[in-house]
């Protein structure tokens, strides 16, 4: 069985000079290594009785239903400004030049229900964190974080605080 690091594929310069974009779409095209990621998820977060797996735009849609369907739970879009055709809850957030931010629907997810948030990588951590305020602001209970890759250099987990963070490959 080959290491799930193998399945990502490392693609220099892209989308601007200089960055290492580390590619998952490589891993999902795999069969067995979407298994062996899905599996992972599911192994690490059930039990923990998750009502919600949010998945962030774009990459995190590619998986998070599948994640969300294993665990027996529902799935939320948090997505780019002006996606989302309902009532919104918006949260902005800082990148190395100036902010962006996220929004979900304000009815997604009810008061006191658990939640999980999922993403193709963490570098920052700066979006994942926007995405746990929009799950506080509305009254959910955010149990934990789901990454495929996670760029341990930048401590992005550091700024999501007390929740459980897993990545399932280190760089
Ligand atoms: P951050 O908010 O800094 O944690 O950035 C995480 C978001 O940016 C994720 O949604 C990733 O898809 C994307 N991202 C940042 N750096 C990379 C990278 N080197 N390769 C692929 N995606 C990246």
């Amino acid at each position: 069985m080959q290491d799930l690091k193998s399945y990502i594929r490392e693609v220099p310069d892209f989308p601007k000079p200089g960055i290492l974009f580390y590619d998952i779409s490589t891993l999902l095209a795999d069969p067995l290594g979407l298994r062996m990621a899905v599996d992972r998820f599911d192994w690490l977060f059930a039990g923990r009785e998750i009502d919600k797996v949010i998945g962030i735009e774009s990459r995190g849609f590619m998986f998070a239903p599948t994640v969300a369907y294993t665990l027996h739970a529902g799935f939320v879009p948090v997505r780019k400004p002006g996606k989302l055709p309902a009532a919104t809850v918006t949260q902005e957030y800082d990148l190395e030049y100036g902010s962006d931010k996220v929004e979900m629907h304000a009815d997604a997810i009810r008061p006191g229900e658990r939640v999980l948030i999922v993403d193709d990588l963490i570098a920052t951590g700066g979006t994942a964190a926007a995405a746990a305020e929009l799950v506080r602001g509305v009254g959910g209970e955010l149990v934990g974080f789901g990454f495929i890759v996670e760029l341990t250099l930048l401590a992005g987990r550091d700024r999501l605080g007390e929740a459980n963070v897993e990545a399932l490959i280190q760089y």
